[in-house]
């Protein structure tokens, strides 16, 4: 095999909350709209038609505290609040029932968007990743194993900017459950150990600026503060 002709880059990782181990990050997968509130907020009908996913790079992946820079290319920065799953066993075609036992743990992250380009693409019918896939787009709060969270289908979600509550739902509201998510990933691609899922975000997305403070969590499973640089 050889030696490498580039230093080894670091494996992107998160901390497990409550002890000093890693969860190794490979992919990151996206679902697009999965709260009917949301969908309608964003011009669409929130008929339960298939759930569709995005990508972003897996060095996306910050961990949501301290500060995060505000991205080049836009000025219309959102932040969309979400229930993470970290995939523990991977697999293909993955049945509803058998899910659950391939989520080692769950956290919150914010999936950032660049909703300028992002209308633009839509427009355009140009992919999102421009929109989505930017460097530290995935502010994401350390990992809960399973042992912690268990497998949480109802409890708050909520994001508040410089202390005004901006989106407030409930998991109970998600079109696809945990377990359909990962049914349907896994009809589409291999899901492995280290791949995260965001979930999709309640209503009430809306721009951040630099300086802005934001604070969320989820009932039950974490919580995060961090600052746009
Ligand atoms: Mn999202």
């Amino acid at each position: 095999m050889g030696e490498f002709v580039l230093p080894k880059f670091q494996f992107p990782a998160l901390q497990v909350a409550g002890s000093q181990e890693q969860f190794p990050i490979r992919r990151v997968f996206c679902v697009g709209r999965n709260y009917s509130e949301h969908a309608r907020e964003m011009g669409h009908d929130p008929d339960r038609e298939p759930p569709f996913f995005f990508m972003k790079p897996n060095d996306a992946i910050v961990p949501a505290s301290g500060q995060i820079p505000y991205p080049p290319l836009t000025s219309d920065l959102h932040h969309e609040v979400e229930l993470v799953i970290a995939i523990g066993l991977g697999g293909k075609n993955i049945k509803k029932e058998a899910a659950l036992d391939h989520v080692w743990g769950y956290s919150v992250g914010v999936d950032l968007t660049r909703r300028d380009l992002q209308a633009k693409a839509k427009s355009m019918g140009r992919p999102w990743d421009w929109a989505k896939g930017f460097d530290a787009s995935g502010p994401c709060a350390s990992i809960h194993p399973v042992t912690q969270t268990g497998h949480p289908s109802k409890g708050r979600i909520w994001l508040e900017v410089n202390g005004e509550l901006r989106q407030e739902g409930d998991l109970s509201q998600q079109i696809w459950s945990v377990p359909e998510i990962v049914a349907h990933a896994s009809q589409a691609v291999q899901l492995k150990p280290g791949d995260l899922i965001f979930t999709g975000t309640p209503a009430g997305v809306g721009s951040v600026n630099s300086g802005d403070r934001l604070r969320g969590g989820i009932e039950g499973v974490a919580q995060f503060e961090f600052e746009i640089l």
